[in-house]
């Protein structure tokens, strides 16, 4: 049995759904450095935070911008790397190789594997499990699409969680984490050249799955007020023809907080500007690795 669970989700501020409008491109590109468009409708997705951690798991100094702790929830993060997962037997091409995407921002700010693919959940999506804890008993770490949201017992409207276990009753590490996903409510894909379907919200895929990789591997949220293009600002724009799938410079020092840099990742600048180019060329190139999968195929159903 897990001994503490923390948790972590997105859920859309539903003001910011009521206020959708239209902005000129140029003018969102300069305000929010990180952000791709590639559409003309664009509305604001806020990534508030939902959690219902227990007592005693908590990193107090989380949200103290002058703490060394700032943006942290896990400051030794996970003991054992790289970190094994599988996916959802569901899980579309697309969807799949925009996680491995993701994976590889958070690799590049830390110039070392911290994953490693370890295959297709035989059998098991994310309904498989009853609960939302549940999944975390398997000893595996899931990439989950869950197409009865109702069952996680989470808002309607939360994008994504991302669940842990800290070992000992400890929030300094993590021994075992799970994503999933809001199938039922989202289309959660390439937001740069797919579009809607079934009435789902379009998500984009990368952008979702870095931030909440980042609380997989122990960042916690950053209001923009401290860094407004950090990938863990609870506020991004990642619905349809928008993405922000880069790391800030805050980010990456955040990250190399929990663990360290090897070679040129240790130039923080530097490697803000790197993942920023070959992110921003993901999705418009079409660079994305083949899976066996069938295109087109939707999440949890
Ligand atoms: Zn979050």
């Amino acid at each position: 049995m897990p001994n503490m669970h923390s948790e972590r989700g997105v859920v859309i501020d539903i003001m910011a759904m009521l206020t959708r409008y239209l902005l000129i491109t140029g003018s969102i590109t300069a305000a929010f450095a990180n952000f791709i468009a590639c559409g003309a409708q664009f509305y604001k997705v806020s990534l508030k935070e939902d959690h219902e951690q227990k007592q005693g798991t908590q990193l107090a100094n989380s949200f103290d911008p002058d703490s060394p702790e700032f943006g942290l929830h896990a400051p030794k993060g996970w003991r054992n790397l790289p970190i094994r997962y599988k996916t959802d037997t569901n899980m579309p091409a697309l969807q799949f190789s925009a996680l491995k995407s993701a994976i590889q921002t958070w690799e590049l700010a830390v110039g070392r594997t911290l994953f490693s693919f370890d295959g297709k959940h035989a059998g098991k999506t994310g309904d498989s499990f009853p609960d939302l804890y549940s999944s975390l008993r398997d000893g595996l770490n899931g990439q989950y699409n869950d197409g009865i949201w109702s069952k996680t017992g989470k808002s309607r409207m939360v994008l994504a969680t991302t669940i842990w276990n800290n070992p000992g009753n400890a929030y300094e590490t993590i021994d075992a984490a799970d994503i999933r996903y809001n199938s039922e409510v989202y289309f959660i894909s390439d937001a740069l050249t797919e579009k809607p379907i079934d009435d789902r919200e379009l998500v984009d895929m990368q952008s979702l799955a870095t931030h909440e990789l980042g609380h997989l591997l122990g960042l916690a949220h950053v209001d923009e007020k401290y860094d407004s293009s950090s990938i863990m600002n609870p506020s991004i724009f990642i619905g349809e023809g928008m993405a922000n799938r880069s790391l800030s410079v805050g980010d990456i020092q955040r990250i190399q907080k929990i663990y360290g840099c090897q070679g040129s990742s240790c130039n923080a600048e530097a490697t803000a500007r790197a993942i920023m180019q070959s992110r921003t060329s993901f999705g418009l190139s079409g660079a994305a690795p083949k899976e066996n999968d069938e295109e087109g195929s939707q999440p949890g159903h």
